[in-house]
């Protein structure tokens, strides 16, 4: 069997869904279960209108509801022909119904749980699994509708609860493997599940693509297609670099490594499940279905360009903290961390000298109070508008002389951290935000002049 799970642009309205259908077509042979998003910015929306009703604000939330209701009402209508969409509608309209008594329900006490939260924002992902469902077998696919909250058991850390697999394994086996066995598509809602006791969770925001690795290491996929609105991954990005390649084959590490440095695609941590098992995880474009895009392998292959992509990420702040006071005295870091993490706030490159630290963190509102925090212990200056570049990819172990070559090319640039990741599979910079247009187009004229036709496209 294999899983496909086609993101919130990918279901967005009729158009998105008949293209979805017309993807999933082809690959009935090789057993599809389908895990679907809600409709694009849906999720955001059930997030405005939970927190309207819960500071009270009744009539906003039961608007943004009204909205969502007439949205997948016209979408429906579309897909449906006649008889089909009077059945559904009443279907559609049970699950609006009771949105909104939630929605009175939490403006009446005017208080809003995290438990309740996710309450809320499961419709989405329940609303969108129906419409697709209905809409791919009024054009005569065998699909069944399977409840997330009935197979993706979770703790109860609600808004980001965490899987608990043996359960999951048990009602999958239960639940959509014999489906499976009838020859019936499964249609289920990713993002959402379930405690033991039925209570509605979410996993995180973009939790989607982690439903579709969990299901697919629960069933033992052959693979894992993660259907988007790009052709995968690109070696940097092309608003930066419109020559830049796709990456047709990447190892989980090296992704992993991108999306901390600000590619968009996905979140590869999500995949782990399915990365343990050895299973392929593909990232396609809906929109431009016979692209190969980017498939995500436990390992790379060889290569001969040393890098396989550049990122960059903005509003970097660094922090630069002297110890005169503490010179020599041991606790020194674990201090300054300590004091980070009283604020929540997460540190990306550091690098340190014997009487110094410079740390970057993105840049936010708390770090005026961090560095008062910080200014007990030593001398403090903090700056923002920085950036940081990461170049990635796993010939980085083993290449000597790389450093010299990488800021050879940008000699003029300031460069004001530079830190090679434990990882050895990273080689990451500070400079300002503004040199991060000429920077990444020079490193990437440099470092992909040339590329390797069996990793790039
Ligand atoms: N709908 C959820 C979100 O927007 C989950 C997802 O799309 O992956 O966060
Ligand atoms: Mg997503």
């Amino acid at each position: 069997m294999i899983v496909m799970k086609f993101g919130g642009t990918s279901v967005e309205d009729a158009a998105a869904i008949t293209r979805a259908m017309k993807i999933v077509e082809p690959r009935l042979g090789e057993k599809p279960v389908v895990v679907v998003s809600a409709m694009a910015k849906v999720t955001d929306q059930l997030v405005a209108c939970a927190n309207s009703a819960g500071t009270g604000d009744r009539e906003a939330a039961l608007g943004i509801s009204r909205r969502l209701r007439e949205r997948h009402y016209s979408a429906a209508g579309e897909l449906l022909g006649t008889g089909v969409f009077t059945q559904f509608h009443s279907e559609l309209e049970a699950e609006f119904d009771a949105l909104d008594e939630l929605i009175r329900g939490i403006s009446a006490v005017g208080e809003l749980t995290p438990r309740t939260i996710d309450n809320v924002l499961s419709f989405g992902e329940r609303i969108s699994s129906r419409l697709v469902n209905a809409a791919f077998s009024a054009r005569g696919m065998d699909t069944s509708l399977v409840d997330s909250r009935q197979c993706i058991i979770t703790d109860d850390r609600h808004t980001r609860a965490t899987p608990l697999f043996d359960d999951i394994h048990d009602a999958l086996k239960d639940t959509v493997q014999p489906l499976l066995e009838h020859g019936r598509v499964p249609v289920m809602g990713g993002f959402i599940g379930a405690t033991k006791e039925g209570v509605p969770t979410t996993i995180g925001r973009g939790g989607s693509d982690f439903s579709a690795a969990i299901v697919g290491a629960g069933l033992n996929a052959s693979r894992i297609e993660i259907w988007t609105d790009v052709d995968g991954m690109k070696t940097t990005d092309p608003n930066l670099c419109p020559g830049a390649h796709r990456i047709k084959v990447i190892s989980f590490d090296e992704a992993a490594e991108l999306a901390y440095f600000g590619a968009k695609v996905l979140h590869p941590a999500t995949l782990l499940p399915a990365v343990q098992k050895n299973i392929p995880v593909l990232i396609l474009n809906s929109r431009n279905p016979k692209n190969e895009g980017t498939r995500i392998a436990a390992r790379a292959p060889e290569c001969k360009n040393v890098f396989k992509a550049i990122a960059a990420k903005k509003r970097i702040t660094i922090v630069d903290v002297v110890a005169t006071r503490m010179l020599g005295a041991h606790g020194f870091l674990k201090a300054i961390f300590d004091i980070f993490d009283r604020h929540r706030c997460a540190v990306d490159v550091v690098s340190t000298s014997e009487v110094s630290v410079s740390l970057t963190v993105d840049s936010n509102e708390a770090i005026p109070a961090i560095a008062a925090d910080l200014g007990k212990l030593a001398d403090v200056k903090y700056e923002g508008r920085k950036a940081i570049v990461c170049l990635v990819g796993e010939n980085i172990r083993g290449t000597r002389g790389l450093a010299a070559k990488v800021f050879g090319t940008i000699p003029d640039v300031n460069v004001r951290m530079i830190s090679q990741g434990a990882s050895e599979i990273n080689l990451t910079f500070v400079i300002e935000e503004d040199d991060v247009p000429q920077v990444v187009r020079r490193l990437h004229e440099t470092f992909f002049a040339e590329v390797d036709p069996r990793v790039f496209d």
